[in-house]
């Protein structure tokens, strides 16, 4: 499943290829590609034909493509992708074949390469949604169905001070906290425990009791580990192949703490273990990550 560094890989192959391109035409082939887009494929593929893509931009998953204007205006709508959980975005010739799970094409009225949507299990979408001001950042525009979305740690809007005040607030643990779209987006579960482990922190941790030194050191280990990511699927990424891949295998060699169960800590040789969370899973560190005496799930 594609997290926040893969996305932003893409978010950054797009940029390259689509901003200042208008759309000639959008062909719709699997309407549950478009499923959340109320009025329709046809409405859909009706309201990109035309436009011209501005920068792409992102925050958490998600991914949006601003459009511009009538006669050169503020964009006022974006074409607002999820990938889901094998959603790919691929940029190409345009007359090369078509993929098996093709579920979107665009087409450019420069004739140039098209862009297309290649999603085999359907989970991912793409829709044109209205942009409002952003709620934590009222001079940024973001698609409505995401107003209520927290910005991601690798945003400029995201506000660190804001994000340790909603921590002392509530009454959670820290790893159900950093899942938590509303107080910051794009950590999912292997990047969750990626930043514990780096932090020292059980998962289990309530939130109101972590100082403000410790809510700093989960958000700079975040970071980090995305980072990292980032600068690997930076690196393989070919600029002609606007690609995300749905194994994600590439980061996997580089985990300390998530699917090590029984494995040597990196740091100090404990078996890593594993705990039920959520129904999934959470690895942590026996001894870099103690669990607290009061402990929230
Ligand atoms: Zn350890």
């Amino acid at each position: 499943m594609p997290e926040l560094p893969e996305v932003e890989v893409v978010r950054r192959g797009l940029e390259s290829w689509t901003t200042g391109r208008t759309v000639a035409s959008a062909e719709v082939l699997h309407p549950r590609s478009v499923r959340r887009h109320a009025a329709g494929p046809a409405d859909f593929a009706g309201r990109l034909a035309g436009r011209t893509m501005l920068a792409p931009r992102r925050r958490g998953k998600y991914l949006w493509i601003p459009l511009q204007g009538e006669e050169g205006g503020d964009p006022g709508e974006a074409v607002l992708a999820h990938l889901g959980m094998s959603g790919q975005l691929l940029v190409g010739e345009p007359d090369r074949e078509r993929e098996k799970h093709l579920r979107i094409r665009v087409e450019f009225d420069d004739k140039g390469h098209d862009l297309r949507f290649v999603d085999q299990r359907t989970f991912g979408h793409l829709m044109v949604a209205d942009l409002v001001p952003d709620a934590f950042d009222a001079r940024t525009l973001v698609p409505e169905p995401i107003v209520h979305i927290a910005a991601d740690p690798l945003e400029d809007a995201f506000d660190a001070e804001a994000f340790y005040r909603a921590l002392r607030r509530r009454k959670t643990g820290i790893k159900r906290a950093l899942l938590d779209q509303s107080l910051i987006s794009g950590v999912g579960n292997i990047y969750a425990d990626e930043a514990l482990w780096r932090a020292r922190l059980h998962w289990a941790r309530p939130t109101d009791t972590m100082t403000r030194a410790e809510a700093a050191r989960v958000l700079e280990a975040a970071r980090e580990v995305m980072g990292a990511a980032l600068a690997v699927g930076g690196t393989s990424f070919d600029s002609l192949y606007v690609n995300v891949n749905g194994e994600s295998g590439y980061f996997e060699r580089s985990l300390d703490a998530y699917g090590r169960r029984d494995e040597p800590c990196r740091r100090c040789g404990t078996a890593i273990r594993r705990d039920e969370f959520m129904n999934r899973s959470s690895y942590s560190c026996p001894v870099c990550q103690p669990r607290p005496r009061r402990a929230r799930y």
